[in-house]
């Protein structure tokens, strides 16, 4: 996609992007990794540098050192569109992460592409559009948000404090290209408990061990069956820990289960299933049982389809044919599809490269991000559609 600098009114392309890399680069070298999660500093930063640009900017606090940005532009009644992204990121696998460089077009550094990338071109989309608020109605938000790299606290903070928008999008590495799926994901803990006993007469004890091992390999074979299925879904046992001394039968073992789930599935059905697999591995080892409980947050699979007037505004508003690939991994997204607003994924760099100690965003897909973001937002809020219609709607 050719670079446009097409509604920066008197910007250069040389000024979106050293403003561009200036703010990336600022908001890599704040240390925000979660965990532990520190992600005030990010707020802060944000905070002070949407100040005069923005109606209103405020810090939300959602724990002692974590606070999502929210920053509001006002172009009068209307409709409300989000950008929505986060401020955390993974730790480093090395402290030279978080000091960026820009070297053969690419800005790497950790957050470059998940999500610090994403959340510099919402700025200056922003500002853009700030400057040309007499062509806008509505309302427009730009929100950086907390933990998404756990347990989406920031997203949810937002929404429980009564966060309205008529559709968003969130800031993600998707090539550029804008995302109507993704997967969902339901992780459990299982924790077997059998009988201790002296490791030379195994046959006195029940082996914590080899309930889970059963256990695990039965989640080896759900998982072929998910492909068979043609799921897009997965299941993997990712940690397991038990047993206490060498020369005693484990009385303890505990199984972490991370289940992907496909457009389709529900996080219910998929524990339904795993539980009557934990119930015959444990018919056929007598005396062993087990609990299962949640580990870490649920989130929902979705597929807007491109049929919704939301969807088909978005696409071409954006020029692009049908939606990108379903989305792999874990975002805010199917947190605002649960609260009703729908969402599109979208945002530069790839999510190969995310969460890797050498993670990159092309300089040139930060100034297509912002050109993209101004796009949808200008369709979302512009007068220009009949009548005041927004072109891109929602169909409420
Ligand atoms: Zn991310």
């Amino acid at each position: 996609m050719a670079i446009t600098s097409e509604g920066s009114s008197s910007s250069t392309v040389a000024a979106v992007q050293s403003r561009l890399l200036s703010d990336a680069s600022s908001l890599i070298r704040i240390r925000s990794a979660n965990p532990p999660g520190r992600e005030r500093p990010v707020a802060e930063w944000l905070a002070d540098r949407l100040e005069g640009i923005a109606d209103g900017v405020s810090v939300e606090e959602i724990a002692e050192g974590r606070a999502n940005l929210v920053a509001t532009f006002e172009f009068g009644p209307g409709p409300t569109f989000l950008l929505c992204s986060h401020s955390d990121v993974v730790p480093v696998q090395d402290e030279g992460q978080w000091d960026p460089v820009v070297h053969d077009g690419r800005l790497i550094g950790r957050g470059a592409c998940d999500a610090k990338g994403a959340v510099a071109a919402m700025i200056e989309a922003c500002e853009r559009l700030a400057e040309r608020r007499g062509e806008l109605r509505g309302t427009l938000i730009l929100a950086c948000v907390a933990d998404e790299e756990s347990d989406a606290e920031g997203v949810l903070a937002l929404v429980s404090h009564g966060l309205l928008a008529d559709a968003a999008i969130i800031g993600e590495p998707t090539s550029n290209i804008a995302v109507l799926s993704s997967r969902g994901a339901v992780r459990l803990a299982v924790r077997f408990h059998g009988r201790a006993a002296h490791a030379s007469s195994p046959s006195q004890g029940v082996n914590a061990i080899y309930g889970a091992a059963r256990f695990i390999l039965a989640m080896e074979s759900l998982d072929a069956e998910l492909i068979a299925r043609g799921s897009m879904g997965s299941c993997a046992a990712t940690v397991v820990d038990g047993g206490s001394k060498l020369n005693v039968v484990p009385e303890v073992c505990t199984v972490h289960v991370d289940r992907r789930l496909g457009p389709g599935e529900t996080s219910a059905a998929a524990v339904c299933e795993i539980e009557s697999r934990l119930s015959r591995v444990a018919d056929e080892a007598p005396g062993l049982a087990y609990e299962l409980s949640p580990a870490g947050i649920t989130v929902e699979a979705f597929d807007l389809g491109a049929d919704l007037t939301f969807t088909t505004g978005l696409l071409s508003a954006l020029g692009q044919p049908s939606p990108g690939p379903i989305f792999r991994a874990v975002s805010d997204a199917p947190h605002l599809i649960a609260a009703g607003i729908p969402t599109a994924i979208l945002g530069p760099g790839s999510l190969d490269t995310a969460h890797s100690n050498s993670e990159f965003v092309d300089v040139q897909d930060l100034e297509v991000a912002a050109d993209l973001y101004e796009r949808v937002a200008l369709a979302y809020l512009g007068r220009a559609g009949p009548h005041g219609t927004p072109v891109v709607s929602t169909g409420r």
